[in-house]
Formats: structure tokens, C-alpha cells, sequence
């Protein structure tokens, strides 16, 4: 895993020892909490893989989790521009809150689709019995590519003769095969953003010229 992360480059002493450290979601990208690290957190959290804090109420070091199996599984550590900010990555394995809720911020914004994503890869690898998920799988690329032609047939339909719900209903159809047919080759929507993305780079720097 690449990690660029220099401990003896951050801002310390600005910090009095205790760096911020803002925990976002890989998946969905949903702001999850903010805990603080001193540097043996910032160790214990690289070197165990699991995001450790130190607690101020309890005034140790805090495996978030330790005690709910709540954990958050490290991804990757970036240090903001003045080096006085963490921005932590992370797969949460259950609810961040102890409050039970995903984020410890009510209704912070996230992508579903990339909790979607994620998943539908879960039911490729597990293949689960009654699910229509891994019956598709089972099925193999081209059922796969067949219901997405279907259902670009349908949403495109939906586009020009139907109710708002219907061509609603029918993305969400397209999406989500989509999203399966990419699994299958491979792929992930991820990859077809980042050609989005590509594209909208070039055309920025085009009219920059
Ligand atoms: P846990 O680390 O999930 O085992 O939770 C242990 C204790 O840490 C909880 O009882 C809370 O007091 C506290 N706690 C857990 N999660 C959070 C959080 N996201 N933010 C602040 N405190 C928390
Ligand atoms: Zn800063
Ligand atoms: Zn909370
Ligand atoms: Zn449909």
C-alpha cells in the first residue's frame, strides 16, 4: 500500500501533539468523525492497519472500536497543505457513531454508489444463495451486457413517453447493472469516472490555450 506519509514532517509542535485527523469513508467518501492522533496513535494506526486515536476524555490511546468491534480499517494518511490536519481513508466495519449512525455528522453527504459498488464485489466473491446479485454472476458478461442494453432501451423510453418516476425507477435499473457489468470485466464505475475526468482535464487545458 502507498503511503506518502512523513510523521516527522507534520506541524507537532502547532498542534501541541495532538493532530486533528478528519476519518472519511473509502466507499462512499461520507466524513465519518474526527478524533485526534499524537504520535504513538499515528504509529499504533499504521502499524496495526486499525484507526487509533488518543482520547482525550480517557486520556490513552483508543483503538476506535475496541470495545463495539466497530473498527475502521486504515486505507491511506494524507497530511493537509501546513501539515497540521490529517485526512484519514478508511473502511468502517460497522456504524462510526456510537450513537449506532454511520457518520457521527447526521446526514453528511456520501456517494451511495460507491457503497453500491463495493457491495455488489462482496457478492461476486461471496456469491450469496437468493441473490438476484449473484444470479446475474452466475449468469455470466453477456446476460450481464444484455440487461443493460434493456434497460438503456427502458430508460431511454422512460426519457421521452413516461413519468418522472418511471424514468427515476429505470436509471436506477441502468445504474445498477452498470455498475454490475463493469464487476464482471473487472471494472468498477470508478474507472469510468476517472475517464470522465480525463476527458474534462483536456478540455479544461484545451481552453486554457
Ligand atoms: P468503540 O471505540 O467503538 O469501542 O467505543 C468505545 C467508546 O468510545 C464509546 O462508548 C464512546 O464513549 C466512545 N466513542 C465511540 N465512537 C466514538 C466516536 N465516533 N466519537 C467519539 N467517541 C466515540
Ligand atoms: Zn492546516
Ligand atoms: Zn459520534
Ligand atoms: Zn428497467
Amino acid at each position: 500500500e502507498f503511503n506518502p506519509l512523513d510523521a516527522a514532517t507534520l506541524d507537532w509542535n502547532k498542534v501541541g501533539g495532538l493532530m486533528p485527523a478528519i476519518v472519511q469513508d473509502v466507499a462512499t467518501q461520507r466524513v465519518l468523525m474526527l478524533g485526534y492522533m499524537d504520535r504513538a496513535a499515528l504509529d499504533a494506526t499504521r502499524s496495526s492497519g486499525k484507526v487509533t486515536f488518543f482520547s482525550r476524555s480517557k486520556q490513552r490511546l483508543w483503538v476506535k472500536g475496541e470495545t463495539s468491534g466497530h473498527t475502521l480499517e486504515l486505507v491511506e494518511i494524507r497530511a493537509d497543505c501546513d501539515a497540521d490536519t490529517l485526512l484519514i481513508s478508511a473502511r468502517p466495519h460497522g456504524p462510526t457513531c456510537h450513537t449506532g449512525a454511520v457518520s457521527c455528522f447526521a446526514g453528511a453527504p456520501g456517494n451511495f454508489l460507491g457503497a453500491l459498488d463495493a457491495l455488489i464485489q462482496q457478492r461476486e466473491h461471496d456469491r450469496p444463495i437468493n441473490s438476484y446479485t449473484t444470479k446475474l454472476f452466475e449468469d455470466g458478461t453477456r446476460r450481464i451486457a444484455q440487461k443493460v442494453g434493456e434497460e438503456g432501451v427502458e430508460t431511454a423510453l422512460a426519457g421521452v413517453a413516461q413519468l418522472d418516476d418511471d424514468l427515476l425507477g429505470e436509471s436506477a435499473d441502468l445504474l445498477f447493472h452498470l455498475i454490475v457489468l463493469l464487476r464482471a470485466r473487472g471494472l468498477s464505475l470508478d474507472d469510468a469516472v476517472a475517464v470522465l475526468e480525463q476527458r474534462h482535464a483536456r478540455a479544461a487545458s484545451k481552453a486554457a490555450r
